[in-house]
Parts: C-alpha cells; structure tokens; sequence
C-alpha cells in the first residue's frame, strides 16, 4: 500500500506516525515544500531572537517512522488517476493521499505591503530572513500588522531582541478570538511594559519605502515609520492546487467526519481543513496546533482501515505564556449569540471568564492563575453536563476529583 501525503507539517507527521503504527509493511511517501523539516511551528519566533534555536521535532519521525521524504512541491493532484505533479517530476500509482498543506498567511490588499522589508511569518526561512533584516546597521523599529497571536509572538520575539515596536491591529482591541475586551486589557498592559506599543482601531491604508526606510500609513491619518515590517494578518488554508481537481472545497478542504473528502480514499487534515466548529456547528477552519495533530492522527489512523471519527472541533484553544502572563482560553470567549451566562472573576493577579449554555460549559478564560484549566478545557471538550457542580466551576473549585466521586 502507498500512502501519499502532501505537506510535512504536524497533521502530515501525525498522520504518517498514525499509517506507520497500523501498517509496518506501507510505503509512505511525504512531499513537503519546505527544507526544514520537521519542526515546531509555533516556536519559529525564537529564531528571530537566536538564529541558532532548536525548534526541530525533539523526535525524527522520518527515520523512526520509515517515511520518504521528496523536498518538492505538489503543483497538481489528480485523483482519479492517482497521481500527483510535482516542481520536479511526478508520483504515480498511490493508493490512498492525504492533504495537509495548512495555511498560508494573508497578505492584505495594501499598496507596497510586497516591497522591501516587509515579511510574514509562517517558516523557519521566514523567522531567518526576519532576523537577518533586524541586524542590519540602522534597523531599531519594527511594526507589526495584526495583534492575533502570530502578530504578538513576532512583536515579543523583535522587542527580545532590543527593538522599539509597534502593533497595528485594525479591530478594536488586540487576539480578538482568544481574549474578552478585559483579558485583552491586561495582556495589552503585559506587552506595554515590554516597551510594545498598540495602535488599536487603526487599519494600514498604505506601506511606501524610501531608501531602506519604510512608513506604513494609517487610514486614521497615522504614519509609524520602521525599518522592517512583519504582516500578521491571519492564515488562510492553502488549497489552490486542489481547486480544480474535483475535491469540494469551501474556505477549506471539505470532509467528513473520518476526515476523507468527497473522492474516495483522499484525506485532509490540519490547517488545510473545512469542519464543523463542535459548539456552533457551523463549518469552521480551525489554524490550532492541536486541531492539526488530533486530525492529522484520526485521518491517518482511517486510512490505514481504522474507524475513528471527529465530532469537531474547538474553536480556540490556546495555552501560552504571553509577556510573563499564563493565559488559558477555550471555546467561546466573547458570545454573540443569546442563550449563553457569563460568570467573571476579577481580581489582582487573577482574571477568569466562564461561559455556560444551561449547565454546559462553552467557553473559559484564565489570565494569571491558570491552576485547573485543564479540567475546565476537558468539561467544554466533552460537552459534559454539570448538574450540581456547576456551581464548583462557576467558584472555581472544579476538580477532576469531583467527576470520579459524581461519576
Ligand atoms: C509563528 C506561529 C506561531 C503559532 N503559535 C501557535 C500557538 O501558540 N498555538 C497553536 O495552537 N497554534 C499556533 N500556530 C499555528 C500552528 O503552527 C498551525 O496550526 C499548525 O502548524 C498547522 O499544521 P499543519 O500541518 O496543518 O500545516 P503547516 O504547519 O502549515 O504545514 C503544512 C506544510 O505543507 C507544505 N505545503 C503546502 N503546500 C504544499 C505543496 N503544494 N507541496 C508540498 N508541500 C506543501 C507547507 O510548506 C508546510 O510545510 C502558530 C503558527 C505560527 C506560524
């Protein structure tokens, strides 16, 4: 059996792991576009602070997986046929393939945002390629377009590094997805005592370069003048070689609940996927590490002939230590929608929100003391009742204690 799986991220990896565990005899082939392979994602911001920062898999699932690995990119897939395309050459004859390109971040339409200096961040060679912009002679500010969590891992990483910097985030405040307005308050506070300054509110209308100097331009009037820009604007699933080769598509690669699209024996996992949010039901892309991982793992755990399914997944969720701050989200943060209660908890050193549909939890925030938050992450997971013991959560006194004793 061969097993083809385009993108060498974690869903690939996870995947691939999941094939190798089922099938010693498989052959398992994995295109990834990038050289470096295979690494944490999320840590490539330490590599703007120290070019020489492990972020490599602390195993090689390359070797101690059996997995080929080709340096190439896929350019084309036909599914019937069974072949992928490559830059250079082709693969033919798989049996099964699994799609698990992610994301590629957003560049807003912004006249100048592809000149000079201005990067994004979603690579080892782009965190590099920051860095080496950073020490050169004369660069000391940076801005940063977007306050999400890449934007403020970006803008902690540069200010690590001695820089003045400057977040434009054109909503009203910064992470909306992951923080309450208050939450976002004091993380904005954390960063501002690292020397990073937040423009909120401010969309950039325009990015013009003059001689190794950059000025992004705000629609509110504002210029922030810097010599290297990181854009942060968001990810989006990166599906343009699949657009016409059958396989439905929405803002992501449509699947099922055992992650197979439409065409038989193709899988997709990890950023790359369209599926259902678990609280609200409503197709969702996802652009989590753990989501990628959970997919990556189920889809190739069925490809190898097992039966596991996905009822969804979360929307957030999010465990990270923000500018020395410990903060936990989960779920439904900010509800726009009526029919849900929210129980806050402020104060010093301690921040959490709470939001229940009924006696089901939806939605946490812990900022500060993130003592139990995996409890109440597993309660929203799960979707599990609370009866009597909400209360307990609502106290935060909620222990996995009480489900052995209730249950
Ligand atoms: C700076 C940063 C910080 C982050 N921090 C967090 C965090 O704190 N918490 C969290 O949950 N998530 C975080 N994330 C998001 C997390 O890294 C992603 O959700 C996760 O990496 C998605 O995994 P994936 O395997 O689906 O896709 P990816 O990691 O994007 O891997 C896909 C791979 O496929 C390759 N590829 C794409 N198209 C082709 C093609 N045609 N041919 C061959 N190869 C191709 C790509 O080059 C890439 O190597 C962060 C991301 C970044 C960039």
């Amino acid at each position: 059996m061969h097993y083809l799986i385009i993108g060498g991220g974690i869903a690939g990896m996870s995947a691939a792991k999941a094939v190798r565990q089922r099938d010693r005899q498989a052959e398992i082939t994995i295109i990834s576009g990038e050289k470096a392979c295979p690494y944490y994602r999320p840590m490539i911001p330490l590599l703007i602070e120290d070019g020489d920062a492990d972020v490599a898999y602390v195993d090689d699932p390359v070797n101690k997986y059996g997995i080929n690995i080709l340096h190439d990119r896929a350019v084309h897939v036909d599914v019937h046929e069974r072949e992928a395309g490559l830059a250079s050459g082709k693969i033919s004859g798989f049996d099964k393939l699994l799609i698990a390109t992610g994301g590629r971040p957003v560049i807003p339409g912004v006249r100048g945002i592809s000149g000079p200096g201005v990067f994004t961040l979603r690579t080892v060679d782009d965190a590099l390629r920051i860095r080496a912009a950073a020490l050169q002679e004369g660069v000391r500010e940076a801005v940063v377009i977007g306050g999400g969590f890449v934007g403020i891992k970006a803008a902690l990483a540069l200010s690590g590094r001695g820089m003045d910097v400057t977040i434009i985030e054109q909503l009203g405040r910064i992470l909306p997805r992951m923080l309450d307005a208050r939450g976002a308050q004091i993380i904005s506070g954390a960063l501002a005592g690292r020397g990073i300054r937040i423009l909120t509110g401010s969309a950039v209308s325009e990015i013009t370069h003059d001689s190794g100097r950059i000025a992004v331009r705000l629609d509110s009037g504002g210029i922030t003048e810097a010599g290297l820009v990181v854009v942060a604007a968001g990810v989006t699933p990166d599906i343009d070689i699949f657009r016409d080769s059958g396989i439905r598509t929405g803002r992501g690669i449509r699947v099922g609940g055992m992650l197979e699209t439409n065409a038989p024996g193709v899988y997709a996992a990890g950023d790359v996927v369209e599926f259902r949010d678990m609280l609200t039901g409503r197709p969702s892309v996802s652009g989590l590490w753990t989501n990628a991982e959970e997919t990556g793992r189920i889809a190739g755990a069925n490809m190898a002939g097992d039966v596991m399914k996905l009822e969804g997944f979360l929307p957030v969720m999010n465990a990270a230590d923000i500018a020395g701050i410990p903060a936990v989200s989960a779920g439904i943060i900010d509800p726009l929608e009526e029919g849900h209660e929210t129980f806050i908890d402020d104060r010093p050193g301690r921040y959490r929100r709470l939001v229940f549909r009924g006696d089901v939890l939806e939605g946490a925030l812990f900022i500060g003391d993130v003592r139990n938050a995996g409890v109440y992450v597993n309660l929203i997971r799960n979707r599990i009742p609370l009866g009597g013991l909400k209360e307990k959560a609502v106290t935060g006194d909620l222990q996995y204690i009480h489900f052995l004793i209730s249950g």
